[in-house]
């Protein structure tokens, strides 16, 4: 392994993966067609856009026209909230207050999303999280009033991995509908979930939903949102006629061509059900290895999430080590080439402890301490070997430096 960078940040981004590439490439080169031209050039880029749509909508199970391409998650994120408030406006009285549900572990996207709301006038609910991370839902339907507009709660969360139980939010949400004047909307962040989850949009409930390209090796730069016939939705961008007018600006082809690979790759047949399904065992097992061995090593570690293998991804772990700076661990594996996260890339440049540990119930110290590690499907046994082999040593030295 001498030499050999590791990379355990896939929570982060993933690699490009190389035949998603090759498939792009065309479309940075001889075929740079504007989608919207109405020549050969543009009919090219047209229709491959429209192939893409056709992968996302077959993985999502819903029609083409309810995807659109954006520039990125966190735009999906902010387009699925502020537009649809933006659009619901006009159906509140005098004296009604626009009410926004959500969870208290969101990605910034919508977390900031949310609190720029807040200063606008509308009322954010921050659902608590238990110790495992789980929002209850009971805590849901209490926070539900007659004012109720939208509900955003994310599917996986990238830094612990826990996943929320999006299909029975979405029973909840249905079932208060058929007895509420105006309709409560319901928005899912899948960033995380897609490589692991089913994202039928129908089963789930939902009439909103996020993906990102860049964490299913597809390129940086796109994302997806799936909007449900029906939902009003305003634009964030506006100019020309792409993406139904509602995301205006000239398509970028070759990513979106890149997306539609990645999203075929998830769900193609030689990566079918079963397929899908001994590939989530493999990396499970990796996790199982790497968590075990490092609980047994390492004095003072713990984990953070939840204890329930059902409730959580099986590829982010998140540790605390008492008395060393999840930071310093970070660095110090940089040293040795092995990529990890002190939590979400996002906050990485912040010494702020994560809001999502906060959260949980985990205090300053414990929260300071953390570290994620996240796999993908380039991870090896041989990586999880090194990273065991070295770790200990690292974690012994920052002990001794910290004096703790
Ligand atoms: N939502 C979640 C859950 C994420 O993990 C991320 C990326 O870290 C995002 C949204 C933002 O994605 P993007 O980088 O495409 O804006």
């Amino acid at each position: 392994m001498k030499n050999k960078r590791i990379y355990f940040d896939y929570a982060a981004t993933t690699p490009l993966d190389g035949n998603i590439l090759k498939k792009m490439l065309p479309y940075l080169k001889e075929k740079y067609g504007n989608a919207s031209s109405i020549h050969k050039f543009g009919r090219e880029a047209y229709e491959a856009i429209e192939i893409a749509r056709q992968e996302v909508a077959k993985f999502l199970r819903c029609k083409e026209t309810e995807i659109i391409f954006t520039g990125s998650a966190t735009e999906s994120d902010n387009l699925a909230i502020k537009g649809l408030i933006g659009a619901l406006k006009h159906r509140k009285r005098a004296g009604e207050k626009i009410h926004i549900i959500t969870s208290s572990i969101e990605h910034k996207a919508v977390l900031e999303t949310c609190k720029d709301m807040e200063r606008r006038g509308v009322k954010i609910s921050y659902l608590p999280v238990g110790p495992d991370g789980l929002i209850n839902l009971d805590d849901l339907s209490a926070e539900i009033t007659v004012e109720t507009d939208l509900v955003s709660v994310m599917y996986a969360n990238n830094e612990i991995g826990v996943i929320q139980p999006i299909k029975k939010i979405g029973q909840i949400i249905k079932k208060v509908n058929q007895n509420k004047e105006h309709k409560i909307y319901f928005h899912t962040d899948a960033v995380q979930a897609a490589n692991w989850l089913d994202c039928n949009v129908e089963e789930l409930g939902v009439d909103l939903l996020t993906l990102s390209a860049h964490k299913i090796y597809g390129p940086k730069g796109i994302g997806i949102l799936y909007i449900k016939d029906g939902t009003p939705i305003n634009p964030l961008i506006y100019g020309g006629d792409q993406e139904w007018k509602l995301r205006a600006g000239t398509e970028n082809v070759a990513g979106i061509v890149g997306t539609g690979e990645a999203i075929k790759q998830i769900k193609n047949p030689a990566n079918s059900a079963g397929k899908r399904q001994s590939k989530i065992k493999i990396i499970e097992k990796l996790r199982n290895k790497l968590v075990a061995d490092v609980l047994i090593k390492i004095k003072g570690s713990r984990v953070n999430g939840p204890k329930n293998p059902e409730d959580k991804l099986p590829n982010i772990v998140n540790f605390s080590f008492r008395g060393v700076e999840g930071e310093a661990i970070a660095l110090s594996l940089d040293q040795e080439g092995i990529a990890v996260s002190t939590g979400s890339a996002c906050t990485s440049q912040a010494l702020a402890p994560s809001h999502v540990l906060m959260a949980m119930g985990i205090d300053d110290l414990e929260a300071q301490s953390s570290l994620r590690i996240s796999l993908g499907k380039y991870t090896t046994e041989q990586e999880i070997k090194h990273f065991l082999k070295v770790f200990p040593e690292i974690i012994e030295k920052l002990r001794k430096i910290s004096g703790r």
